[in-house]
């Protein structure tokens, strides 16, 4: 049987926030990163915005204003990024706060999905360079604790520590990872909404600034702007029965004028927390996310403006026609009426706060923009972590955005390296 040092199972940025730390640390240690995708590394390869400001991917209930800066820090010192300018933002912040909103100034710099594939290349090499095992298309199946090993599709192999970091699509299985270890768990928020999108001179801010972070009354935010070469995806994801839905989501490619499809994407989300009692955000995502797919044939929903300001179910002999003078990006996408599908509450204060957006920044009500539904982020699995390192059972830890560490790159990453000082213990 192999057996390592540490073992790294997800090579997204929370697993490579660790690697490089470890190795840094511990110069002869033998680790192994596995990741079950025959490329990776996870989240970094979508648009690849980071945001190097807090409170933006770090959840408040791990990390503290003064404890993040200190591991934002050592993530710029290592990314080196180049951040984005910004313009007018006292403007748009005035017109906010007039309305009771607010504007949140941050760092951030933009790398683009192709930008973001060359980074991840020049991460694995360095990371080969410097002694890691990198194992692609090797993913875990299970965990013995007490004997220190893991199961693979491709073999069993032992640990001194393990960091499992698998993101947001691994939330089913942390899930089972917790279950075998007997780590009791809540995961009782999620983030509803939905996805923008619209013509560049609609939403003119993403000149002054790439992702402008909106926030409003009742937890509505906006999250996630991408613009130039910016398209909106889809997203996989099944119930523990095997049911498919699928959640929308937005990248865009590194800045390039010829290749600018003129068009920008965001979502608007509200924060949704069960108390009592206390559901499962993951079962009511999947209901949302069912009915959705319901509704659309297998495919998510999408309607114009126009329609839904008329109350009436957007068509596909009418989707593209008159006023509705864009194509969708995302084709695959079923023209229907989103307030069949969402729950009245959240949608309520969604509509609400793109009309104080379109306050804000006039246009973004024009008829011909579109609405995508259902985007859902499921990153709320809180287990009962142990210590400030996350760890959860004697020299198992998690991070990342699905074990509720962060919620974006640059809290991945932070959350990565501050794992691995606990698993230094170990070593
Ligand atoms: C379309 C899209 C666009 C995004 N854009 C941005 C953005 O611009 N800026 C930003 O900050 N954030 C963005 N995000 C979010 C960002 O990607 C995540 O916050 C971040 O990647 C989380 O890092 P992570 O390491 O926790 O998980 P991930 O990056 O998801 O990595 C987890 C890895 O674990 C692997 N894995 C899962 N299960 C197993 C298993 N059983 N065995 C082995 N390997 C496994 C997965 O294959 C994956 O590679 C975006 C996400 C998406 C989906």
């Amino acid at each position: 049987m192999d057996k390592y040092d540490a073992i790294i199972v997800g090579s997204g940025p929370a697993g490579m926030g660790a690697a490089f730390s470890l190795i840094e640390k511990k110069k002869d240690a033998r680790i192994l990163m596995l990741d079950k995708k025959p490329f990776s590394t996870g989240g970094m390869r979508n648009d690849c915005k980071m945001n190097f400001t807090f409170p933006i991917g770090f959840p408040l209930e791990y990390w503290q204003e003064d404890v993040a800066n200190l591991y934002l820090d050592q993530v710029t010192k290592f990314l080196k990024p180049t951040i984005l300018p910004k313009s007018n933002i006292s403007t748009y912040q005035q017109r906010a706060e007039r309305l009771g909103c607010s504007l949140l100034e941050i760092k951030q710099t933009h790398l683009g999905t192709d930008g973001g594939l060359e980074l991840i290349k020049e991460l694995q090499k360095r990371l080969e360079d410097a002694g890691v095992e990198l194992s692609l298309g090797e993913e875990m199946l299970g965990i013995d604790n007490n004997r220190r090993t893991i199961t693979t599709t491709k073999r069993e192999i032992g640990y001194k520590t393990i960091l499992i970091a698998p993101g947001r699509q691994g939330f089913h299985f942390l899930q089972d990872v917790m279950k075998m270890l007997g780590i009791s768990y809540m995961d009782n928020i999620i983030d509803v909404g939905i996805r923008v999108e619209t013509r560049l001179e609609h939403y003119p801010i993403v000149k002054d600034y790439y992702d402008p972070k909106f926030y409003f009354k009742e937890k509505v935010r906006t999250f996630c702007t991408n613009s130039g070469n910016a398209h909106v995806v889809k997203e996989k994801y099944a119930t523990a029965r095997g049911d498919v839905w699928y959640s929308v989501n937005g990248h865009a490619f590194k800045a390039d004028e010829n290749k600018n499809n003129g068009l920008v994407n965001f979502a608007i989300l509200k924060t949704v927390r069960f108390t009592e009692p206390l559901a499962s955000g993951q079962e009511f995502a999947e209901h949302l996310g069912l009915l959705a797919a319901l509704m659309g044939g297998g495919k998510p929903l999408m309607q114009r403006v126009g329609d839904f300001r008329l109350g009436r179910r957007s068509k596909q002999a009418t989707f593209t026609g008159d006023l509705y003078d864009f194509e969708p990006s995302l084709k695959d996408c079923c023209p229907s009426d989103i307030s069949l599908a969402m729950p009245s509450k959240i949608l309520r204060y969604i509509w609400s706060a793109m009309k104080n957006l379109d306050t804000i920044v006039p246009g973004i009500l024009h008829p011909s923009t579109i609405m995508y539904y259902p985007e859902i982020k499921l990153y709320a699995n809180k287990p009962e972590y142990k210590d400030h390192n996350f760890q959860v059972t004697d020299s198992v830890f998690f991070a990342g955005d699905g074990a509720g560490t962060s919620r974006g790159i640059t809290g991945a990453w932070a959350s990565g390296i501050r794992a691995s000082e606990g698993m230094l213990r170990y070593i």
